[in-house]
């Protein structure tokens, strides 16, 4: 018989811990392959814990092409849709396919050093490019072939729609909602003098659209964060920032609406 694997992660808090033990145990005797390694013949990924553990499992499969399913031991979990109550009624509806496969669309970053070579970075929430510590960081924008501005302030947010109910919408971005494919470019703490001219609110890319970053000449470092991972560069010569292709295929259970999460959330 071949076994369908389905691969578990949680984020090692007590609850967490316990849902994917018992969950395992209903898995295995209902004849699946259960494994925490994950390998690209998985057939179903279940993350157990908050949003936070839902990035760090898409990251560490390199966002994978099967379906992921996530159980909430969080806080309110925009990501997670089954309660740690409802194993049985899960696995009932997996298996009956009783459920939607939410395409969630993310951003890429291709950083290109000096000496020519490029670094690509994804983000399912997404991409944020800082100067070094709490200094300012100035920044030439152009949308398309177009220059725009040059940016100065905190940094930029470039969030997808999923992500924009996140650290975008911290810093004062829109909620867009997920069915949206687009790119929210969104200003942290931008100076508006006649010194620097930068937009103060979020601007709205199409899919379509990439935007090019080239920080200034006296700006020798540079940091980029995708959902939470940091890396930093001391040698851009440019980066370029848009909808990436790449998507994450996420299990909504019958029932599910993205706005009675929102309004749970924040209202
Ligand atoms: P963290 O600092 O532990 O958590 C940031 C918070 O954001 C957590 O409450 C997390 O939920 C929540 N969150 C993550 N994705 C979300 C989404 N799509 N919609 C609504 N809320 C979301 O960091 P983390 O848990 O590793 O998450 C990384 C994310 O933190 C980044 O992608 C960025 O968006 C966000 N962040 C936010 C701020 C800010 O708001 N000022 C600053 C830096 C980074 P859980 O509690 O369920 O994990
Ligand atoms: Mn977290």
């Amino acid at each position: 018989m071949n076994k369908k694997i389905i691969t578990l992660f949680h984020n090692g808090e007590e609850l967490s811990e316990k849902t994917c033990l018992t969950l395992s145990e209903k898995l295995t005797q209902r004849g699946y392959q259960v494994t925490e390694d994950y390998t690209e013949d998985t057939d179903l990924i279940v993350c157990i814990g908050g949003d936070g553990a839902f990035l760090r499992t898409i990251h560490r499969c390199d966002f994978p092409n099967c379906p992921i399913a996530g159980i909430n031991t969080g806080h309110l979990g925009f990501f997670q849709d089954v309660l740690p109550s409802d194993l049985d009624q899960f696995i009932q509806q997996y298996e009956s396919g009783e459920y939607n496969l939410q395409e969630l669309n993310t951003v890429r970053a291709i950083v290109t050093t000096r000496d020519g070579a490029k670094h690509t970075h994804l983000g399912l929430n997404e991409v944020t490019i800082k100067g070094r510590q709490s200094y300012s960081v100035h920044l030439s924008i152009s949308i398309g072939d177009q220059y725009i501005e040059k940016f100065s302030g905190d940094g930029l947010i470039f969030a997808t729609s999923a992500g924009s109910t996140a650290y975008n919408y911290s810093v004062g971005g829109s909620i867009a909602d997920p069915r949206l494919k687009l790119l929210q470019v969104t200003p942290i703490a931008p100076m508006n003098t006649t010194a620097y001219r930068s937009f103060t609110s979020s601007i709205l890319l199409p899919a379509d659209l990439s935007l090019g970053v080239i920080p200034e000449q006296r700006e020798n470092q540079i940091y980029l964060n995708n959902d939470g991972f940091e890396t930093s560069y001391d040698d851009v010569k440019s980066i370029e920032v848009r909808v990436s292709n790449t998507a994450v295929h996420l299990i909504r259970l019958k029932g599910y609406d993205f706005w009675s999460k929102v309004k749970d959330k924040f209202l």
